[in-house]
């Protein structure tokens, strides 16, 4: 295939002068493969980015697609709907955690994110409690590119070059510890204690000053930190004790990632809020949603009838092609068992996974369901990155991983067999070696 003309097209979150002095592009998916422009095939280790769970080009998926744009291409969404609109909410409140029974439809998980933070806003208005204004987030928070999702977001490279960003955001601390915790299987023993920093949020600013705070169940971006035993709980007492909404984002642990259909069931903690995207609809049509409590929901609905009761909503929200995508993933999630399979597999992947510790510079291994992080020490002085390194040396095997600092991410689709598994951890371990 000859290469396109890579000029024009400024790439997202790319090093675009390195990326072009040697592309990488896929031109086709199916299952666990991607092929690329060589004609190789590209083993999928991170389900495209977090979002193919049920692997790519799913026959099922792919036609119902292309039947909803021949049938209805667009309707707008405000105003009026389609039936599909209402039909992908039903069925993904039947899925969600108890009483999370409300959704409302966002075209990324970034804009789910900044519709969360509205809705937490807003809620505590309607109920007479306006300076509820504050909101927090945690210390290696990964919530999307938009201002406020950047604000409660806590990467710091997400965030240094874009100004003050929104005023009255504090951040709780991260749970990362490698001293007490490393080489943990599934959820680290120690650190439950560190969401009491929202308690001392809480005694520096006043609860009637604090809207919600939000974190991601397990933080994928900032390389796959899975949250203490225990600590989840504790930020849902913290926050019941104060009237305060607590907001989980599962764009990365949605549909199946931890062994459930969402972090909150695998975790036993219950969200006043919760942001979804990616594998809502299988990653190939873009859509986010926001579930919300029945209660959170009901409280906008208290107003005169005729008051559009929440004044936000996005051109593209319930696009049509989404929700064909929505209902046909979940069709496949459902017959495949797909949502509960991460954790007939996280054993065997756990097990795989931690064969890497002792492997050169590997400084720690952690996993839950069907995601894993493998942390290598830092190269003292250096711009590039050991985890880069590895991740180039895997593509050249043919297995896509990816990468964030100096950790390594595996997040295969929920399909993935035990010899996909092996063949990404026996590509991982190679590269570590060849690059001691
Ligand atoms: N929140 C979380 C937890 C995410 O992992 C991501 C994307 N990786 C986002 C929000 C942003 O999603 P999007 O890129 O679809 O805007």
């Amino acid at each position: 295939m000859t290469t396109p003309d890579l000029d024009a097209y400024w790439m997202p979150f790319t090093s675009n002068r390195q990326f072009k002095k040697s592309p990488r592009l896929l031109t086709r998916a199916d299952g666990m493969f991607f092929t690329d422009d060589r004609g190789r095939q590209i083993l999928d280790g991170i389900a495209g980015l977090w979002c193919v769970n049920a692997g790519h080009n799913r026959p099922r998926i792919v036609k119902a697609i292309q039947e909803q744009a021949a049938e209805l291409d667009f309707a707008p969404p405000f105003q009026m709907g389609h039936p599909k609109a209402f039909e992908l909410a039903s069925r993904l409140a039947k899925l969600a955690p108890e009483g999370m029974n409300k959704v409302f439809f966002t075209n990324s998980g970034s804009e789910s994110v900044e519709t969360a933070l509205k809705m937490a806003l807003a809620y505590h208005r309607v109920r007479g409690e306006g300076q509820r204004t504050r909101l927090i987030g945690r210390e290696r928070g990964y919530h999307g590119v938009n201002f406020g999702g950047m604000s409660v977001g806590g990467m710091v490279a997400n965030r240094k070059m874009f100004g003050t960003l929104l005023a009255g955001v504090d951040h709780i601390r991260h749970t990362h510890d490698l001293a007490r915790n490393a080489f943990s299987v599934g959820q680290p023993a120690h650190g439950a204690d560190l969401a009491d920093d929202l308690e001392r949020l809480v005694a520096l600013h006043d609860a009637s000053t604090i809207a919600a705070v939000i974190v991601e169940p397990v933080a994928g971006s900032s390389g796959v930190l899975i949250p203490p035993q225990g600590y989840l709980q504790r930020l849902r007492e913290i926050c019941d004790r104060h009237g305060i909404l607590l907001i989980f984002d599962e764009v990365i642990t949605g549909f199946g990632r931890t062994g459930n259909a969402f972090g909150a069931q695998t975790f036993g903690v219950t969200p006043d809020l919760m942001t979804v995207a990616k594998g809502l609809t299988n990653g190939c049509v873009p859509m986010g949603a926001v579930f919300a409590r029945q209660s959170v929901h009901d409280t906008f609905m208290t107003g005169p009838e005729h008051l559009i009761e929440f004044f936000h909503g996005y051109t593209y929200s319930a696009h049509p092609l989404a929700c064909a995508a929505g209902l046909a993933t979940l069709d496949t999630y459902e017959e495949e068992g797909l949502l509960t399979r991460a954790s007939e597999l996280q054993g065997y992947f756990a097990e795989q996974l931690h064969s890497l510790k002792g492997e050169p510079h590997v400084i720690d291994v952690r996993n839950i369901g069907l995601v894993g992080g493998i942390e290598l020490t830092p190269r003292a002085g250096e711009p590039t990155k050991r985890a880069f390194d590895t991740f180039l040396d895997c593509w050249e095997q043919g297995v896509l991983i990816r990468t964030t600092g100096d950790i390594l991410a595996l997040s295969p689709p929920l399909i993935a067999a035990r010899e996909d598994l092996d063949r990404m951890i026996g590509a991982i371990r190679t590269a570590l070696r060849r690059l001691a």
